[in-house]
């Protein structure tokens, strides 16, 4: 669904990725890890032609980044989220989901869906500066979706939320990818890799394995992702 070939990325003399192969599929969830500062967010970035590759070609759908028209049939979310504090979660929603020119109609289903979906419906009409640093992530995760992208790429999505809340965030994230989209995620959090269909790491900007979370333990012959992760450098 989307994928670099021999990519490099440089900001002016700085080396930040170097001959990136990387492919997600249809229907996955790919797990970027690595340390920080590893390049992951430059990565995912460049893959959806956010960021103007120095060497190689990033393709979404098809079609050579970056490139307007799929940018409508992608989601991101970045690190950082972007709400209007005056608005209330519901007046976001509709404001980003106006955005991706969806008809009023499914702009209400997808919203009240979404809503339920991070458990903030019933928070709908509260004003977003009085929202919880993982109520905002959590809204953002909720505008990220608008629209039933195909190709899904999120930045840490799940900091700042609690356990059980993230549990159910990756699950919803499980059945999106169980839908057929495709997903690309990076995460300090290792029991989240472990629950990825794939993992990538990454080091020094270069992708130094990538497999399914039991392929990656036994290369490293380690017992979990945590270790894999631990031994890698
Ligand atoms: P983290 O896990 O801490 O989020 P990361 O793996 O996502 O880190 P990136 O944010 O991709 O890493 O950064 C990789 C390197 O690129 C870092 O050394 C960073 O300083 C550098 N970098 C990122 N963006 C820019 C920029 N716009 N200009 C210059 N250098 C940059």
């Amino acid at each position: 669904i989307a994928s670099l070939h021999d990519a490099g990325k440089k900001f002016f003399f700085h080396r930040v990725l170097k001959n990136i192969n990387l492919e997600v599929k249809k229907g996955e969830i790919l797990g970027l890890i690595g340390p920080s500062g590893s390049g992951k967010t430059t990565c995912i970035r460049c893959m959806l032609g956010m960021e103007d590759l120095t060497e190689g070609e990033a393709f979404v759908l098809n079609e050579q980044m970056p490139k307007r028209k799929v940018l409508d049939r992608t989601g991101y979310m970045g690190q950082e989220t972007a709400l209007y504090g005056t608005l209330t979660a519901y007046e976001n929603m509709v404001f980003f989901g106006q955005l991706k020119n969806l008809s009023k109609e499914t702009l209400q289903t997808e919203i009240d869906k979404n809503l339920k979906l991070v458990d903030l419906y019933e928070y709908r009409n509260k004003v977003v500066t009085q929202f919880s640093g993982g109520m905002k992530r959590r809204l953002s995760l909720a505008i990220t979706l608008l629209g039933s992208p195909e190709f899904i790429v999120l930045d840490e999505p799940t900091v700042g939320i609690d356990p059980k809340l993230r549990l159910s965030v990756w699950n919803q994230l499980s059945a999106l990818a169980d839908e057929g989209k495709g997903l690309i995620v990076t995460t300090h959090v290792m029991s989240e890799a472990e629950k990825c269909d794939r993992v990538a790491l990454l080091v020094d900007g270069e992708i130094l394995a990538v497999g399914t979370p039991e392929d990656l333990m036994r290369e490293f012959k380690a017992a979990s992702i945590e270790e894999v992760f631990i031994n890698m450098e």
